[in-house]
């Protein structure tokens, strides 16, 4: 199934399914944790984007005033991040643990971090270091050509445009409080071992097609 339509069909974003079980990342992530993640704020964010489209829809007819544009639209951007950051983060997870990186993106990972190792040692500091609430990513930065490690605050903080995003780790307290309580460090541990390394390698092959195509 295309991408585009387990995040939007019927004219309406909605809610994709997780792509394994609830129970299917233990030990990593528990299945409470991993039903109350997809099925209560992943689809609050789902419901908050389809209703920020329709206050930005009531001001384009006149049922509400200009003013509230600007709200409307800040929510648009906050849930929508929201939605597909999510999207990602369930195919970012493996049940199969201890993946690593092959083939060209393992080779791009050396070329920017000096080693897979030197990638995880940005990858977790930036997810701990990340105040709040927010995201790491790695991502494909269409300039350069160059994977890219952000921290995102909230879910639409710090987003670059352009950037095509190859993983994320969720580091909102939601996604690990349940079994980690406060450690933070714990889960992105945990994370790290459970990373799809195959999702990412497919999504910076297609990157690579497009760059060519785009951009030399
Ligand atoms: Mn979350």
């Amino acid at each position: 199934m295309k991408e585009c339509s387990l995040l939007y069909a019927g004219g309406r974003y909605v809610l994709p399914p997780l792509p394994y079980a609830e129970s299917a990342l233990e030990p990593v992530l528990d299945a409470e944790t991993l039903c109350l993640h997809h099925d209560r704020h992943h689809a609050a964010y789902v419901a908050g984007a389809n209703a920020a489209l329709e206050r930005l829809h009531a001001v384009a007819e006149g049922e509400l005033p200009e003013s509230a544009a600007r709200e409307a639209a800040h929510d648009l951007s906050f849930h929508l991040a929201g939605h597909f950051l999510h999207t990602l983060y369930w195919k970012s997870l493996s049940p199969e643990p201890l993946q690593v990186p092959q083939g060209a993106l393992a080779e791009a990972l050396c070329g920017e971090f000096g080693s897979y190792q030197g990638f995880l040692r940005v990858f977790r500091g930036v997810a701990l270091g990340v105040q709040g609430s927010g995201w790491a990513m790695l991502a494909a930065e269409r300039a350069s050509g160059r994977p890219v490690v952000l921290g995102l605050q909230r879910h639409e903080e710090g987003l670059v445009p352009g950037l095509c995003p190859l993983l994320v780790c969720d580091v909102w307290e939601h996604a690990y409080y349940l079994r980690y309580h406060n450690n933070r460090a714990s889960y992105v541990e945990g994370i790290v071992d459970r990373l799809n390394w195959r999702m990412a390698e497919e999504r910076w092959e297609n990157f690579n097609r497009q760059h060519d195509h785009v951009c030399r």
